[in-house]
């Protein structure tokens, strides 16, 4: 097969040769094969993307200064050639991370330019500046600055759809972005580059640099960075969050999650089984806010575990490029070796296996692994209270609501969640009491009309809505006299 491979890197506007001949290669998570490969950014094209982003925000007439309309017009160009290249996007973010193609077509196709468009929306139908009556004799006008230039590391996992939580508010607003990709999932990012240096995005206004954590440290603590805007591990959040903390820099967070599914006992959960599928195992198990942790009534316990053994064990297992494949491969070789070493830690804690655990028969290569069903267990155990980022669920009981909402709060985490009920408005009164920054009622979706992101370990700060674009924004205020 052709490899796709980038000698240069996309800097300033330009493919520029990078400084170090190193390469990152890519493999298919699928067949293992090498698909491409592109330039190791280093720390000093860090250096350069920092120069061009802060050029480009800086001047006089900057990408900042810009009428949010005139803006908009460029983010609509970059939007048009997002989707032009969106059937080739979904593809290498497929083979490279094992993303079933059809949650890659919504996800990495789609939501990006969704995205563009909504926050472009809401920059040209707000005011940018408001004159309030002040309470001192004179007027204050208060406007909603860009906070500068962005740095932003993303994972692996969701690679386009979360770079554009980033991205799209963020030139919205005015501010100028430093990209750094995950090694895993760098050739989509770097058609995204194509896309934007076709729709003219301005020279600087985004800039990509691939490369592992030291890399990814770097640009958190370059100097000409405002703001860092991170997805990624608790980990790696937390040495971000200490070096945002020691900078005074601003910093959000999008972290790991262990969130509860809560059945309640009225429960039709054979009938829900889609919206469920894509509540506890879609994209592999490879997203933050899967519910991991399944609460299932004492009533109905072995009921419901049978029901979810049965969803697992007749899920289609294959090559994510076939749109009838429903659980991929994960996206290494590490990262398969953890999930395996949690199956393990499970069996050895006493959990019952009620279907999967093992690697499917019959495809030799790629990173595949059952979707995994654990019951009999209790909200203590290693993998009910630690973050896997496979496919496998835990199953606990629980005896009424008020438990059942107490071992949804008992984690160190809190980013998503769910309840699932027969009566709606009954399991949305269970879903105010749950401790995490969202919550679905009967299925769950990231809606970009609302906030996003985590409380507790999962991280600081909110992605989607209105409150994404502000974490963009700096306020600014402007004391002007008593007129006479
Ligand atoms: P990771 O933290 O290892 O890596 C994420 C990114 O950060 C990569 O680009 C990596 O190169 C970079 N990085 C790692 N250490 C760094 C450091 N010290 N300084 C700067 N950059 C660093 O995470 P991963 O394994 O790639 O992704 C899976 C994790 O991401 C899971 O924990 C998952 O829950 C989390 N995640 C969270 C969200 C969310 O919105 N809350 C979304 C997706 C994934």
């Amino acid at each position: 097969m052709t490899t796709i491979d980038y000698p240069q890197l996309y800097i300033g506007g330009k493919w520029v040769t990078p400084v170090s001949h190193e390469t990152i290669k890519v493999h298919s998570a699928t067949t293992e094969d090498r698909i491409g490969s592109v330039p190791r950014g280093s720390e000093a094209d860090i250096d350069a993307a920092v120069v061009a982003a802060r050029a480009a925000f800086d001047a006089t007439d900057g990408w900042a200064t810009w009428h949010p309309k005139e803006r908009a017009e460029v983010l609509e160009r970059f939007a048009v050639e997002l989707e032009a290249r969106g059937a080739e996007t979904a593809r290498r973010v497929s083979m490279q991370n094992g993303m079933p193609i059809w949650v890659a077509e919504q996800f990495e196709a789609g939501f990006p330019a969704l995205l563009l468009r909504y926050y472009s929306g809401l920059m040209t139908n707000a005011p940018v500046e408001e004159a309030r009556p002040g309470m001192m004799g004179g007027t204050s006008l208060v406007s909603k600055q860009p906070v500068g230039v962005v740095g932003a590391i993303v994972p692996w996992n969701v690679p386009q759809g979360i770079t554009f939580l980033k991205l799209a508010p963020a030139l919205a607003a005015g501010c100028t972005f430093i990209l750094k990709p995950a090694e895993e999932t760098v050739l989509d990012a770097f058609l995204m580059a194509e896309a934007a240096a076709a729709a003219g995005l301005p020279d600087g206004v985004l800039n990509v640099v691939p490369g592992g954590r030291d890399v990814g440290a770097y640009l958190v603590a370059h100097p000409g960075i405002d703001k860092v805007s991170f997805t990624g591990s608790t980990t790696a959040g937390r040495w971000i969050a200490e070096t945002c903390g020691r900078l005074l820099r601003p910093v959000t967070l999008e972290l790991g999650g262990k969130s509860a599914a809560i059945i309640l006992d009225d429960a039709d959960l054979s009938g829900m089984i889609e919206p469920f599928f894509g509540c506890t195992l879609l994209n592999n198990g490879q997203i933050c806010w899967l519910n991991t942790r399944v609460l299932a009534p004492r009533s109905r316990y072995s009921e419901i575990v049978d029901t979810i053994t049965d969803l697992a064990s007749s899920l289609a297992i294959g090559d994510p490029l076939d749109p009838a494949t429903k659980i991929g491969p994960l996206v290494s070789k590490q990262q398969r070796d953890r999930v395996e070493g949690y199956i393990a830690k499970g069996k050895s804690e006493g959990a019952r296996l009620t279907t999967g655990g093992s690697r499917p028969a019959g495809l030799d290569r790629g990173w595949f692994l059952e979707p995994t069903i654990f019951a009999d267990l209790d909200n203590e155990a290693t993998i009910s209270r630690e973050e896997i980022f496979g496919p496998v669920l835990s199953v606990i009981p629980y005896s009424d609501e008020a438990e059942a909402v107490a071992l949804a709060n008992d984690s160190v985490y809190g980013l998503g969640g769910s309840v699932w009920s027969s009566d709606p408005e009954r399991a949305t009164d269970i879903a105010r009491r749950v401790r995490s920054g969202t919550v679905g009622v009967n299925h769950y979706v990231n809606d970009p009309v609302a906030p996003f992101g985590g409380i507790k370990q999962s991280g600081m700060g909110r992605e989607l809505g209105p409150e994404g674009l502000h974490g963009f924004q700096v306020y600014k205020s402007i004391y002007l006299p008593p007129t006479a």
